[in-house]
């Protein structure tokens, strides 16, 4: 069984994230129409289309080679706000995979905490304000566990994935406090976040990628 995702495992992550976000794209405009200003699908896909160009001709020796593409592509090519929260969120997994043959769980674990730490330090979001926060949050802290718990690759994925999943279903109980759903207020209740959503897709990717 796998104990890292090698460069190849990261190209089947990055296709299927691709390929997933861009099937639910009009669900997750949907949700943004709902709870803010219905341009997330959009602003997703538009970048994430520029990113698979970007990535069709680049040769990835390294685990981070493909994040630092799309990082580079999100921060130049992409609109709204989430645009370039998740440029630097790929910028992290980017450079912690910068040298090195394949990510090990201990190194998601170390991304996912830099990524945390970045968003945070930009969008200035907190667990609760309804943001990608509140899916990056249990995916950190479940990786955490996971690496203290000595936990294999698959298992550690599977963990991040459901836990990322269930915070951003619970986006939906929560009323916005950053960015614009929180112009909307209590109408966006029963609406999960599409950042969120995004982040769980993400996590879901990554453990499929290697689960396959
Ligand atoms: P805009 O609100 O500018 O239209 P998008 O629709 O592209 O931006 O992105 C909205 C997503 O961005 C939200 O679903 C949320 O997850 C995320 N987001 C918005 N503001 C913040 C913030 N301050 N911190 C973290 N994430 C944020
Ligand atoms: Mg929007």
């Amino acid at each position: 069984m796998a104990e890292q995702l090698s460069p190849s495992h990261v190209q089947r992550w990055v296709d299927g994230f691709v390929d997933t976000v861009v099937e639910k794209s009009d669900y997750l405009t949907d949700l943004d129409r709902r709870s803010g200003d219905g341009d997330f699908g959009t602003n997703m896909v538009t970048a994430l289309r520029r990113s698979r160009e970007a990535m069709a001709g680049a040769e990835a020796t390294a685990a981070g080679t493909l994040f630092q593409i799309m990082s580079e592509t999100f921060l130049t090519h992409s609109g709204g706000t989430s645009g370039p929260l998740f440029g630097m969120w790929f910028r992290d997994f980017g450079k912690v995979g910068a040298d090195a043959g394949g990510f090990t769980l201990a190194m998601l674990d170390e991304a996912t905490r830099k990524g945390w730490t970045t968003v945070t330090r930009l969008g200035s979001a907190s667990v609760g304000d309804r943001t990608m926060v509140d899916a990056i949050a249990p995916a950190s802290d479940a990786l955490t566990a996971a690496v203290g718990a000595g936990s294999g690759l698959e298992e550690g994925l599977r963990a991040a994935a459901s836990a990322a999943r269930e915070g951003a279903e619970e986006t939906s109980e929560l009323v916005g406090r950053r960015g614009r759903t929180s112009y909307v207020g209590a109408s966006a209740l029963g609406i999960p976040d599409p950042g969120a959503v995004t982040i769980a897709l993400f996590y879901r990717a990554a453990q499929e990628a290697v689960g396959a």
